[in-house]
């Protein structure tokens, strides 16, 4: 099945391709990481919150903290 995740911050459009049962074992509860072990870490977060890998970044990240603060 497919699934389109909407971005919150920058309503970018991802589609994650998963199998329905994958998904459905997901909605049960198993561990998203057992229910997909085929989707990247950045797939595994859009599923989850829907942040893009850029938004995630920004959000959540340490990397432009580190580059601001080495720029101090
Ligand atoms: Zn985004």
């Amino acid at each position: 099945m497919e699934i389109k995740s909407i971005c919150p911050e920058c309503k970018k459009v991802q589609t994650i391709h998963v199998e329905t049962e994958d998904f459905l074992k997901w909605r049960k509860g198993l561990y998203i990481q057992a229910a997909f072990p085929y989707l990247g870490p950045s797939e595994r977060e859009a599923l989850m919150t829907g942040y893009c890998d850029t938004c995630w970044d920004v959000l959540f990240g340490f990397e432009d903290f580190e580059e601001e603060f080495a720029n101090v």
